[in-house]
């Protein structure tokens, strides 16, 4: 597990036990699962429809052999079911709003009975918009549960009423796979339920999907050309995990998820000026577009790197950018180059 989210979860544990620190849980917790979150929304706003849908693990132990959108509507399907028919016992968010409709998918069951390309199919078919937000509508509707609970109320249990309610409500499949997971709510106590669904759950299927995606960037890498279109080298950007490259459908460089078509401004302009990459571009010196913009701190290091492709070629950048992160420990190539641009082609002339 993440050493960070490990410590967090561990500590929001220990206060949640003792009354004294529950109200500082709670807001720990409500935190924790925002930060939580973020992940799934980057993911959801970087990657392309067909990412949401892929087995990059297909076969292998453990929660990383599925798919994003599998990892999505299972966190949150188990979240608004425990939520809704065991704690609050009113409405499931999936069948309000028309949820199940917008998300198109088949099922209502938490996923657990789907296996191998079963799961993969179903995840095509699911709108992955429609699918995020829901789940941020069911993560919106649990903080709001947890902020009213009082620390006496963790100890509730549950009967044997609830558990025909469960198995009523056909959400958990009867595949022995599943319905499993009816014994195992209904052997815990509302703190138990805080405790997995609303938090570890949610840990162990976000670390899966970001496995997923490191992977699927690494595929999406695979034979594509490494130096970017603003002169920066994907293969030594500290984004490596988080960005398949912009010349890929991965692209998850900050000016493309910026842009409202999800293009990068270079990446347009290259295109319509028929070059490979900045570097081609006689008015390189004095561009601020997309990369380049004053604002941006990176722009003349980016700036100096396109220069040094220009008079040295790619495989040549590509070394010195090897050389560089030999030699000096850092994210991003202006903590070594600088704010300008001459004196950065300087130094990597230098390196
Ligand atoms: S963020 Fe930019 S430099 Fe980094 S991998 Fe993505 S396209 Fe390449
Ligand atoms: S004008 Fe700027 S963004 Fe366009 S190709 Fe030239 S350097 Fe790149």
């Amino acid at each position: 597990m993440d050493k960070d989210w490990s410590e967090k979860n561990k500590e929001i544990q220990k206060f949640i036990s003792k009354e004294a620190t529950f109200k500082e849980a709670v807001q720990k917790l409500i935190e924790f699962r925002k930060e939580l979150f973020q992940q799934i929304t980057w993911i959801v706003e970087g990657y392309p429809e067909k990412a949401f849908f892929q087995m990059p693990f297909a076969g292998a132990r453990g929660y990383h052999s599925k798919t994003l959108a599998y990892s999505i509507w299972h966190i949150f399907r188990i979240e608004d079911i425990v939520a809704h028919e065991m704690i609050a016992e009113d409405e499931q968010i999936l069948f309000g709003e028309k949820y199940l409709e917008k998300i198109a998918s088949p099922i209502i069951t938490t996923g657990n009975e789907l296996e191998g390309n079963d799961i993969a199919e179903f995840s095509e078919k699911l709108n992955v918009q429609e699918l995020y937000l829901y789940a941020k509508a069911v993560k919106e509707s649990t903080d709001q549960l947890i902020l009213r609970l009082q620390y006496k109320d963790l100890k509730r249990k549950f009967d044997e009423d609830t558990r025909k309610k469960l198995i009523d409500s056909k959400c958990v499949s009867t595949d022995e796979n599943a319905f499993w997971l009816i014994d195992y709510w209904c052997g815990k106590d509302v703190k138990g339920l805080i405790q997995m669904p609303f938090s570890r759950h949610w840990i162990m299927h976000i670390e899966a999907m970001q496995r997923i995606k490191n992977r699927l960037c690494k595929i999406a890498r695979k034979g594509a050309d490494p130096v970017a279109i603003c002169g920066l080298s994907c293969n030594h950007c500290f984004l490596g995990e988080w960005c398949g490259g912009c010349r890929t459908d991965y692209n998850v460089c900050s000016f493309a998820t910026c842009s409202e078509d999800g293009i990068c401004p270079n990446v347009k302009c290259c295109i319509k000026k028929n070059i490979d990459g900045c570097y081609g571009c006689t008015a390189l010196e004095t561009c601020e577009k997309g990369f380049y913009v004053p604002t941006n701190d990176g722009a003349n290091a980016a700036k100096a790197q396109s220069l040094y492709i220009r008079k040295y070629g790619k495989k040549e950048f590509l070394k010195v950018q090897t050389r560089l992160h030999d030699k000096y420990d850092f994210e991003k190539t202006q903590e070594i180059l600088g704010q300008d641009y001459k004196e950065a082609l300087r130094i990597l002339e230098d390196n």
